[in-house]
């Protein structure tokens, strides 16, 4: 018996939906839909079996409940095909056409829920994902992103393996399964569509609009397109010159008309594939290791071998852009130091420039770990490899194509410029990534989906395309390179090459004079881990909106501990918005909006309209500036901002906390993606998927302290949406540049708080007015503008607002009462478990009845006595009352009714930090502290 779909009644507002055209109409349009407040919930009785036929069952009745409800909103026309999804897609996924096979389907789960990767498991080029939830007992949730796309059996082998085509047309759910309130859930909080455009469809739409044509349906022109393929081969080669045996076709899309030059009836397709060049620029002198992979995309009849075109007759190249050891754990120019400690020396840029002697620069250096080093190798088998570089280090020289060996003493014995230390140096940065993932829970070996696992880092190498390829240039790389598919589809291999962080100072050593090399900026290798990240998912290095995300990895990875940071002298209000300090580039994460840096502004606008083929050719750093300033204000936002509350340095245990929620939040939102996403608008509704994928709590280490730290799943979801949203995302005219922030979501209630109305960002203030999520110190002493109030009254009035467009109706209040002891004042009070608040909850919940509702842009007062007396007899320093307020268009993060991780279904968190987690990332949560 197949799973029951609860009933699902979701309030209008709590649902986002935007349906994105591309102006140039030569993208594709895009459906997002999102409600993580108000997921549809499928509830599980013990002789449910959660598999694959379950999902698609839960799937389908998913759509269907979601067209019918977004029909009754008026978010989409009842009956107008163009609003939605195409009905030849759903037809595919209920009873399927009158072809015997089916060609638009949902695609099998990678990894399957009970085993990992294996060599009887290879992931699929597109497939649906399992995620198994960080911490949890195996088996105890997950959540699985079901995708349905385009596909093409094998002929004659009906019970085949489903071979997704990869035209990047499809659907995408996300699925949360697990445990709420003692029942287990599928709850699904979004859908995401990429629809066909301009001159391209699919096989499904194609056949129910033409069935007659091809009596052999899906398997028919399956086994033609391979024949086509195979006759491409060599023509495809000897045109772009390329090497016949490494052409990989990887990506098909269909065409709905034929080529007006052409003879060929019947229907078309388009190719898209790479390969490695034989060219002379292609004929590396060391060894065959770094050759250049070209992309490629042919056009022909699916019926047919003559009259194919090669449509890009121009190669696009993909390139793009002993145990321990002495090492720079931040660059010179933003290592702590004895900050740390309170010793803030006048702070000189110029004195840490890469420029400096070895002597200065050493002084920036830090003794680490070389974890999990054996034998002096820098490599960790499964995750990645250091190789020598025979054509610029001497000393490689009889050593080509091996892993690069230390001995027992270069650890601490390598200088500052010396090409041990820039070997040393890859090793420990990549290792630093590596174990973050898994200290995430999630495991490279599913990451990494669409490459080999290990991938190979060249820690002095020349960089390709472009004038640096003898080495001598500052810069760093990572290349695809594609391997040569014969029989089984095999997986591109990524290359992260390393050039110079200087080019002018060099120590000599013996007879070779040696540089820094890049590897010893940690900033820069983390925005080469931003195209590991991309690749490990899509088989791309860059996004089609943006670069990349590697210069908001860098930013946020590097903050907690930089001395850029640090707001006791002019440092941090000179320095922090500098995303490359050291080895320099102007590239900055604190773009100010009203600039032109804005989503719907002047500066992405390039991108925006752009055709997807076109896209390529703007190498998208201004974009890739408005996502880092989108995602540091992020990082801010959740703890960035906070200062210790003893010397008023930085507080570097929250800061740690934001910044490593941060890259989970970005990696695991990437890993949430089927298909490529097409808008800026899709990382936004990932990333809040991926809020969720915390079902328990995600544990941190944290450097400064011993305890783990237990961070909650569900709270982030509003402060993602709000960070896009001040970077000028949600702005209501979405074809002229608007240089502002854009919308609130149409319903937004809040507690007031006592957070600035205005963000100083850039240089500049941009104004945000009451409710919004304006970073601030998140500490519970000092200024405290998180809380709704500290002062003692004999009520206390809390001021309730509404930030969006509509009003909000029926809203229901909680109260509970805490109290507290010890001294906020100390260091470590919020966080080492010595204080933890008691809860009572003397109010019964209460429902707010407005006439009208709760206007937009109006306040209203709520009232709570002071509580008097000692209820449990405990002896405590401070009182606290928390109030929720929810509505169904906007529920609070806590009110169980939304079924997020966060609920509170007892009492509120008893860990202060914990509290003040919850609370600062809530509008609809207020806090009020007495003394
Ligand atoms: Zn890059």
């Amino acid at each position: 018996m197949a799973a029951r779909f609860d009933t699902w009644k979701p309030g209008k507002h709590a649902l986002f939906f935007d349906r994105i055209n591309h102006p140039s109409g030569e993208d594709r349009p895009t459906i997002i839909v999102s409600h993580p407040t108000a997921a549809a919930s499928c509830t599980l009785s013990e002789k449910d079996a959660i598999n694959f036929d379950c999902l698609k069952g839960v799937g389908l009745d998913y759509l269907k409940a979601l067209k019918a409800t977004l029909e009754e909103y008026g978010y989409i026309c009842a009956g107008q095909e163009a609003d939605w999804l195409p009905q030849a897609w759903l037809d595919e996924l209920g009873n399927g056409t009158s072809f015997k096979v089916k060609c638009f389907d949902w695609l099998p789960l990678w990894p399957s829920m009970s085993c990992g990767r294996s060599p009887e498991n290879p992931p699929q080029p597109v497939s649906s994902y399992w995620l198994p939830h960080a911490h949890e007992k195996p088996g105890a949730g997950g959540t699985v992103i079901l995708i349905a796309g385009e596909i093409l059996q094998g002929e004659g082998d009906h019970a085949g393996p489903l071979q997704p085509i990869g035209s990047d047309f499809g659907i995408r759910l996300v699925m949360h399964i697990g445990k709420f309130q003692n029942e287990t859930h599928i709850l699904i909080s979004a859908m995401t569509a990429h629809l066909p455009f301009g001159e391209y469809t699919t096989l499904a739409q194609h056949l129910l609009s033409t069935g007659e044509k091809f009596n052999g349906g899906p398997q028919q022109i399956r086994s033609d397109l391979e024949r086509v393929l195979n006759t491409q081969n060599c023509k495809v080669a000897r045109q772009l010159r390329l090497r016949e045996k490494t052409l990989v076709f990887n990506k098909f899309r269909f065409l709905t008309g034929v080529p007006a030059t052409s003879g060929d009836e019947g229907l078309w397709f388009e190719a898209s594939g790479q390969g490695i060049g034989l060219g002379s620029a292609e004929n590396p002198k060391d060894g065959g290791s770094h050759t250049l992979a070209y992309g490629f995309s042919v056009r022909a009849p699916v019926a047919g071998d003559s009259g194919a075109k090669i449509r890009t007759g121009n190669a696009h190249s993909l390139v793009t852009g002993a145990n321990k050891a002495m090492i720079f754990r931040q660059d010179p120019a933003s290592w702590r130091g004895a900050a740390l400690h309170g010793d803030l020396d006048d702070y000189d840029w110029q004195a840490r420039r890469p420029t400096r002697t070895d002597v200065q620069l050493n002084a920036f250096r830090s003794k680490v770990d070389l974890r999990g080093i054996v034998g002096g190798k820098l490599e960790r088998k499964k995750d990645f490899a250091v190789f020598t570089a025979p054509n610029y280090v001497k000393t490689d020289r009889p050593f080509k194509n091996q892993v690069k060996e230390i001995s027992a003493s270069d650890g601490l014995s390598a200088g500052v410029r010396s090409n041990t230390h820039t070997a040393i140096s890859a090793y420990r940065n990549c290792s630093v990534f590596y174990d973050l993932m898994r200290e995430f829970g999630i495991d490279p070996e599913l990451y990494f989906a669409r490459t080999e696992q290990r991938a190979e880092i060249h820690y002095r190498s020349g960089i390709r395309p472009g004038k640096g390829k003898d080495g001598q240039t500052v810069n760093a790389r990572v290349a695809l390179t594609p391997v040569a598919a014969k029989g089984t589809a095999k997986l591109s291999i990524m290359e992260m090459h390393l050039a110079l962080a200087n080019l002018s100072h060099r120590t000599r050593r013996s007879d070779q004079a040696e540089p820094l090399g890049i590897a010893t900026s940690m900033r820069w290798m983390w925005h080469e881990f931003g195209h590991f990240l991309i690749a490990g998912r899509f088989n791309e290095l860059e996004f089609r909106f943006c670069h990349s995300i590697g210069d908001a990895l860098a930013a946020v990875y590097a903050d907690p501990e930089s001395r850029l940071a640090d707001p006791r002298d002019e440092c941090a209000k000179r320095f922090r918005g500098l995303t490359f300090p050291w080895v320099f580039l102007t590239r900055r994460h604190d773009r100010c909006v009203l600039d032109g840096w804005s989503w719907g502004g002047t500066l992405h606008r390039s991108l925006i309209d752009a055709p997807e083929y076109q896209r390529k050719a703007h190498k998208g750093y201004l974009s890739e500036q408005i996502l880092s300033s989108t995602l540091f204000r992020l990082y801010l936002i959740l703890g960035g901002q906070t200062q210790d509350v003893e010397d008023a340095g930085p507080d570097y245990n929250t800061r740690e906390t934001a910044s490593k929620v941060v890259l989970y939040l970005i990696i695991r939102g990437l890993q949430t993606f089927g298909h490529i996403p097409a808008a800026a608008e899709e990382l936004e509704a990932a990333l809040v998927d991926a809020d969720r994928t915390v079902s328990g709590s995600l544990v941190l280490e944290l450097i400064e302290e011993d305890q783990a730290y237990h961070w909650q799943g569900g709270q982030a979801h509003k402060v993602i949406r709000w960070s896009f949203e001040a970077q000028g995302m949600h702005q209501l005219e979405r074809q002229e540049n608007r240089n502002m922030p854009g919308m609130p979501p149409p319903v937004d209630i809040y507690v007031k708080d006592h957070r600035p109305h205005s963000e100083w960002t850039g240089g500049r203030n941009v104004e945000h007015g009451s409710g919004a999520y304006v970073p601030v110190c998140l500490a519970w002493a000092g200024g405290r503008c998180w809380m709704a109030g500290t002062s003692n009254h004999e009520t206390l009035t809390f001021h309730l607002g509404n930030r969006g467009s509509v009003p909000a109706r029926d809203i229901s209040v909680r109260i509970w009462i805490g109290s507290v002891g010890g001294d906020t004042a100390k260091r470590h009070w919020d966080r080492d478990g010595e204080n933890l608040i008691s809860w009572i909850s003397p109010y019964k919940p209460q429902i707010i009845c407005i006439d009208k509702g709760l206007q937009p842009d109006a306040e209203m007062q709520y009232d709570v006595p002071v509580p008097r007396g000692d209820p449990d007899g405990v002896e405590f320093t401070h009182r606290l009352v928390l109030i929720e307020i929810s509505c169904q268009d906007d529920r609070a993060n806590s009110d169980p009714e939304a079924m997020l991780p966060c609920a509170i279904t007892g009492t509120p968190p008893t860990l202060p930090r914990a509290l003040a987690d919850l609370v600062a990332n809530d509008n609809n949560l207020g806090l009020w502290m007495l003394s």
